[in-house]
């Protein structure tokens, strides 16, 4: 199963593709994260995304495409990926429906996680990660069950990403409603597209996903 999860920033499409991985064993494709760990590396990816993804902008089509082109080569994606933060425009929406047809895959879902913009702002600017195993946290919303230790790892060190602040996501925001959001009827009119309720609890949005996933 071939599964886009489809939202806003702070949406919780890093957090539900997480647990249905746990769940399913797809591997979560990330673009932000694949992003991220080529500005850490410092790697020529990285140089050019790196003052974009500050601005709360988004990278260029052809950037993401190639790294996710790239990606799908690696064997541990046969089984089934989950699209996070990928497709972002109508451009890469149809790249990706190229690439998969040449490696003789399909998309079986595109699962638009809903959540309106006044909730998003905290979810983001209250969103950290433990620097050791990736888990992700919420100031209020997701907390360790024992303070500043995590619950996966037992590590004790956090992570703020710099783009986290209240500024740039509603920079990010505006990119969603103008770029990402035409995918929308773009998935509509191919017959993929479910619409989840993403305001509401973390294990009530997995519920929901799983029920609809196994449809
Ligand atoms: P995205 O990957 O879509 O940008 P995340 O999964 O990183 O979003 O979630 C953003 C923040 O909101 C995280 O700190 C996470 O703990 C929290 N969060 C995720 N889903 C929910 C939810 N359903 N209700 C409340 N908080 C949530
Ligand atoms: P969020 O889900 O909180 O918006 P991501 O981790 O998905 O965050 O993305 C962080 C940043 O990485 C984006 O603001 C953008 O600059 C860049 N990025 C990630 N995925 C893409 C993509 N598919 N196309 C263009 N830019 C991207
Ligand atoms: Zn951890």
């Amino acid at each position: 199963m071939n599964l886009i999860l489809l939202g806003p920033p702070g949406g919780g499409k890093g957090t539900q593709a997480k647990r249905l991985m746990d769940k399913f064993g797809m591997v979560q494709l990330s673009t932000g994260d694949m992003l991220r760990a080529a500005v850490a590396s410092g790697s020529e990816v990285g140089l050019k995304a790196k003052a974009v993804m500050e601005a709360g902008q988004l990278v260029t089509d052809e950037i993401v495409i190639g790294i996710i082109d790239q990606r799908l080569d690696n064997p541990d994606t046969k089984n089934g990926v989950i699209f996070d933060g990928f497709p972002r425009t109508v451009a890469q929406a149809q790249a990706l429906d190229k690439i998969l047809d040449a490696k003789g895959r399909k998309l079986d879902r595109v699962v638009e996680v809903r959540v309106p913009d006044q909730l998003l702002i905290d979810r983001v600017t209250g969103r950290y990660t433990c620097a050791k195993c990736g888990a992700g946290y919420h100031d209020t919303n997701q907390k360790p069950k024992k303070d500043g230790v995590c619950d996966s790892c037992g590590g004790t060190e956090f992570l703020r990403r710099a783009d986290d602040n209240a500024e740039t996501v509603t920079k990010r925001l505006s990119a969603y409603h103008e770029q990402t959001a035409p995918l929308l009827p773009y998935y509509e009119g191919k017959g993929l597209l479910k619409v989840i309720d993403g305001a509401q609890d973390i294990a009530k949005v997995t519920e929901e996903l799983i029920a609809l996933l196994g449809k």
